[in-house]
């Protein structure tokens, strides 16, 4: 016997809202918070896009009052980091990181998605100050003012696209000369009068000079080492995401790229196991989409508790 029917793994809207069905589900789900409580909107300011709010909402209330719902309809909170997980025998076992172990006959595992930071210590520093990895989120504050964006890839591009709506002017730095989109992406960016490019660069500092917002980026020449500032107001630093699966490599269906496989909604290869949210989803990645399939997780956990049937397509535990 588990000691829980589902544990839920992560706590952004994914696992808040998997959490907020479950217990409504009468299921007493136990979620497990993880190091990064409250997930990626933690570190956006306004969110305008949650559907609901016509003023928006900041990032860390939205989450706080999906806590607080959750926790209303008696979810548990463990404010804790999974350590361990064993999803080859039944119950599934994790290991918290003090130690603790807990058995459980369902997991969803919504442990997200981390979008790639530069890693010179300005970038975090000035997150949500001027410094986004979220176009959508976003891009909208940057009405009439001139930004940069920092990747080569198809989501450096789709961002850089999607930001002219609203910047003045767009700057591409890339640390290669060539970019890695596919072409038709290229294609777009380059046929957008709104954005230009500086090739084989790094951003080497996010300035704010003690203003608290961007104000300008220093850019390193990759051959020359040359330096150089560019006055501007935002950063998008769009140079990938990479999904939270390492506790479950080896057990779980992964694609190349790391994230979960799920097949008819949110079921992974191991029956009783779901995925939702960005863990996931590469394609989306919208606080609103990841809400949406972690309902669909709760929704899946209770009927495969129930034992009512999953549907075709469900593949027996493989071990990659
Ligand atoms: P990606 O294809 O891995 O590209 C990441 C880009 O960031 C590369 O240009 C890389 O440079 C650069 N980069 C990585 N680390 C860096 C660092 N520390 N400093 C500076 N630059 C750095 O990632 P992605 O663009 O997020 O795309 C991920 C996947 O989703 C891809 O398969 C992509 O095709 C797909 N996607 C598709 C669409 C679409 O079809 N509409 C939209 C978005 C994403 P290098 O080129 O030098 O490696």
């Amino acid at each position: 016997m588990a000691d829980q029917q589902v544990v839920i793994i992560g706590s952004g809207p994914a696992g808040l809202t998997a959490a907020l069905y479950a217990a409504r589900g009468n299921l007493k789900p136990l979620l497990i918070e993880g190091l990064e409580a409250g997930g990626q909107l933690m570190l956006t300011t306004m969110v305008d896009n949650w559907p609901g709010f016509r003023d928006g909402i900041m990032g860390p209330d939205l989450m706080a009052e999906m806590r607080a719902q959750a926790m209303r309809f008696g979810t548990e909170i463990l404010e804790s980091d999974v350590a361990t997980v064993d999803v080859r025998q039944r119950p599934f076992t994790l290991v918290m990181g003090n130690g603790r172990r807990i058995t459980t006959g369902a997991l969803v595992i919504a442990t997200g998605a981390s979008a790639r930071w530069l890693e010179i210590g300005s970038d975090r520093k000035l997150a949500g100050h001027g410094v986004s990895t979220c176009a959508t989120c976003d891009g909208y504050f940057f009405k009439g003012r001139p930004i940069a964006v920092v990747g080569g890839g198809d989501s450096a591009m789709e961002e850089a696209i999607y930001l002219t709506k609203f910047a003045s002017k767009v700057t591409v730095v890339h640390r290669r000369e060539t970019l890695r989109a596919s072409k038709i992406m290229q294609d777009k960016a380059f046929a957008n009068p709104k954005i230009d490019f500086i090739w084989e660069s790094e951003v080497a500092d996010v300035k704010d000079v003690g203003k608290g917002e961007v104000t300008g980026i220093v850019v390193r020449h990759l051959k020359t080492g040359q330096l150089r500032e560019l006055p501007l107001d935002g950063v998008f630093i769009a140079i990938g995401h990479t999904p939270n699966t390492a506790l479950f490599t080896g057990q779980i269906d992964l694609d190349a790229n790391g994230y979960i496989v799920t097949h008819h909604g949110t079921r992974t290869n191991v029956p009783g196991v779901f995925a939702a949210g960005d863990v996931q989803d590469h394609v989306y990645r919208q606080a609103v989409t990841a809400a949406g399939s972690g309902c669909m997780a709760a929704i899946d956990a209770e009927r495969y508790l129930e034992g009512l049937p999953q549907g075709a397509g469900e593949t027996q535990h493989t071990v990659a």
